[in-house]
């Protein structure tokens, strides 16, 4: 539980021992191994996926793996009385570096509307476009199976386990084309999105998450990698001259997200673990988050914690002996589970906590020892309070957290904003928590 400490004497640390909510457990238990293997095979016997094929071929193609998708949202729906929107986002793709001719992409959509902040929003995605060698051939074969059939595995999967549940905000499961494309069919989701000011209080993308069986035995087989920037893609001018003067480039929204992740993940998951990488990406290469992340969005990747090149974007061939291709046998599907389940964990957590908090101040208009913040009030029905939560600025994580009630500004007594990285999150009356926010400076 949650201590009510108003007055400092001894810190209240380690405030998420509550125990684990038994309805995210069941939830866990249900995600399949064997569901998601079937949805890679299906995926990977269209035989191409790229975003140039086939589209109105009914085996072979994008169109195909579009459809097929579509159908299993549909079907997933009708299982749960019609809980979900299914919807196809067409668009046409103008020319571009790796788009030959103005080409029709579709995003397939699957949301949950939340019951109580149906306005707030989550998302999961994957890609479900492939690639051989060349992002332009359409023609080869391009199993995809790990690239990124698992991540569009894993989210059919939520939305069949999660769409059996009410949240108070809303989930959105979507797969996308245009990812080898130069995240095209992400841009355009993010772009619609930021035009008509949709609250996406954060974004998740699975891509790659299958745990290429040629690393079993790594040392970091126990763990998927989330990616997450320091520095705001979006960041301001002025942003930016607060940031180089008092730090907070590694208080992004998107690595409070990872925290957030790694946090409540460890409060289940007790052989499977979330490893942070404090980076956008991985070298020379990219995902669907960016598109999100540019246009202010929290987002982070999720990505198997070793690659091998071998099987990613390789015609299917055998060359001196060795076998080229992302096809099926060298994914692990208990591993794509697994962070199907973290996946799960974050987001009902989120979706059954309140909005974080909004415009978190800390209060700069004289020189004191004290730290004062403040933010706006919540207009969440479910809403216990705030908890202000701090560390030590060389810290990677969150180390301390008092609740301080149901107010809108808390002075911290002899606890010096110079010394101490702080945020505020909003709880629930349930427990949850929300994300943190760091705070701007105001004088
Ligand atoms: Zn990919």
């Amino acid at each position: 539980m949650a201590c009510f400490v108003f007055v400092f004497g001894a810190d209240c640390i380690a405030q998420t021992k509550e125990k684990p909510n038994t309805e995210i457990q069941k939830m866990i238990r249900e995600v399949s191994a064997n569901n998601i293997e079937a949805s890679i095979r299906k995926l990977v016997s269209f035989g191409t996926r790229n975003t140039l094929s086939e589209q109105n071929d009914p085996n072979r193609g994008i169109g195909a793996a579009r459809d097929w998708i579509f159908g299993e949202f549909q079907k997933i729906s009708a299982a749960c009385g019609n809980c979900l929107t299914v919807e196809k986002q067409t668009f046409l793709q103008p020319k571009a570096n790796r788009i030959p001719e103005p080409t029709n992409l579709t995003n397939v959509i699957a949301a949950l509307k939340g019951t109580g902040d149906p306005a707030r929003i989550y998302i999961v995605s994957g890609h479900y476009d492939s690639m051989c060698t060349s992002p332009t051939d359409a023609k080869c074969d391009a199993p995809g199976a790990n690239d990124d059939a698992s991540g569009t595995a894993a989210v059919i999967e939520l939305a069949r386990v999660m769409s059996k549940r009410k949240f108070d905000a809303t989930i959105v499961f979507i797969t996308v084309p245009g990812e080898e494309q130069g995240l095209l069919g992400a841009a355009h989701y993010a772009e619609q999105a930021k035009q008509n000011s949709v609250n996406i209080e954060a974004m998740f993308t699975n891509d790659i998450i299958g745990g290429v069986t040629t690393h079993r035995n790594s040392p970091n087989r126990d763990r998927v990698r989330v990616f997450s920037e320091g520095v705001p893609s979006n960041e301001t001018e002025q942003q930016a001259a607060t940031r180089r003067s008092v730090g907070g480039e590694n208080d992004s929204q998107s690595r409070q997200l990872a925290r957030f992740i790694k946090e409540q993940s460890d409060r289940y998951l007790k052989n499977f673990k979330v490893w942070m990488i404090y980076r956008r990406d991985r070298y020379l290469r990219g995902g669907d988050h960016i598109p999100f992340l540019e246009r202010g969005f929290a987002a982070v990747r999720f990505t198997e914690s070793d690659e091998d090149y071998t099987h990613q974007h390789q015609n299917v061939r055998t060359e001196n002996g060795i076998f080229y291709g992302d096809t099926p046998e060298f994914v692990d599907f208990e591993y794509t589970a697994n962070v199907a389940r973290v996946n799960l964990i974050a987001l009902a957590s989120l979706a059954n906590a309140p909005a974080r908090p909004k415009n978190v101040a800390v209060v700069t208009t004289r020189l004191t020892n004290d730290t004062e913040l403040k933010w706006d009030a919540n207009t969440d029905a479910h809403l216990a309070g705030y908890e202000i939560v701090w560390r030590e600025t060389a810290s990677p994580e969150w180390t301390n957290s008092v609740f301080v009630g149901n107010v809108t500004t808390f002075l911290m007594k002899d606890r010096s904003k110079d010394n101490y990285f702080f945020g505020v999150r909003a709880v629930g009356k349930n427990g949850n928590k929300s994300l943190v926010l760091y705070p701007r400076s105001v004088r």
